[in-house]
């Protein structure tokens, strides 16, 4: 992995250079220990090796880290193995089998997740509006929190500092595009065509009527792909379907097979810093606009009975 960040209270995601590393840490402790230099992981805090600083290494130029459970002198890290057996940015055969499906216990790393939605709820909820072509209605937040409270969202294996707002959207089900805006042409053109399907008179991108297949969106697909030079990508994808089942079971025709016609499709890559660079902004003007956004909104958790915040 090639993001980093220097203790778990800065948990800035750094993107490691030698150039870089060298000059933010000077070879001083607990960065540099027993010959070996280290840092923390951004998305599960424990400990990460940073492997070829002084030495180049044979198959890249630049240094990367690798996640340890070794207890660092000084280091502000979480020695957390579950989080790390599950951590998207681990190497991947440290990964116990069928532990992607087993929630957590609760721990640290949960409860700054729980912190995160009643400290940042709107930002979430900006970042999914941004990413998706469609907007999210205030009944859909509601009921997007609500299944991720279903799910457990807060201790699913894949959940980390970093994905937050895209693995809401995984932790939850399928939804109607009842009274969604459509902000992508493309979609709207394939959605105009469906029976059915009627738009607002004063809105023509806000759907009124969703058809009788039971149009709707959902997120599937968490995906983690290992590039070049220790790179990592992730990436959750969106789309649009028909729900056919739906209609064949209002029917009373069950003997039918699961058969969602896929109408659009997109794939969200999760930017490993970008949910904390919009929580962490550099002009104090954001936070005042934050602050108001978010007391309108938190109304939500109270609604769905998300966990409460921990001291
Ligand atoms: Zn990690």
């Amino acid at each position: 992995m090639r993001w980093i960040c220097y203790s778990k209270k800065d948990r800035k995601p750094i993107y490691l250079t030698r150039e870089m590393f060298e000059s933010d840490t000077l070879n001083r402790p607990p960065f540099t220990y027993n010959y070996r230099n280290y840092a923390v992981c951004p998305a599960c805090l424990n400990p990460v090796q940073i492997i070829g600083v002084k030495t180049e290494l044979r198959n890249t130029p630049e240094p990367y880290a690798k996640h340890t459970t070794e207890e660092i002198p000084g280091l502000d890290a979480v020695i957390d193995e579950v989080s790390y057996r599950n951590c998207p940015y681990a190497d991947p055969n440290s990964r116990q089998k069928n532990q992607r499906y087993t929630l957590r216990s609760p721990s640290y790393l949960s409860k700054l997740i729980i912190e995160l939605f009643w400290t940042q709820l709107d930002r979430i909820f900006y970042i999914i509006e941004r990413e998706l072509p469609i907007s999210i209605p205030w009944h859909l937040k509601k009921q997007i929190l609500k299944d991720f409270v279903g799910y457990k969202g807060w201790r699913h294996p894949e959940i980390t500092l970093l994905n937050v707002p895209w693995m809401l959207l995984y932790c939850s089900n399928y939804y109607p595009l009842w009274r969604c805006e459509i902000k992508d042409e493309k979609l709207r053109l394939a959605i105009s065509k469906i029976k059915g399907v009627e738009f607002e008179e004063n809105n023509t991108n806000v759907i009124k009527h969703d058809g009788r297949d039971g149009l709707g969106f959902c997120v599937i697909h968490h995906r983690i792909f290992r590039g070049e030079h220790a790179n990592i990508r992730e990436s959750i994808n969106f789309v649009v379907a028909k729900n056919l089942d739906q209609w064949f079971f209002q029917k009373g025709i069950l003997d039918i097979s699961p058969s969602n016609e896929i109408l659009f499709s997109k794939t969200l890559e999760i930017k490993a810093d970008y949910f904390y660079n919009l929580t962490h902004p550099s002009n104090p003007q954001y936070e005042k606009a934050h602050k108001r956004a978010l007391q309108n909104i938190l109304p939500l958790l109270e609604q769905v009975h998300f966990p409460k915040m921990q001291n």
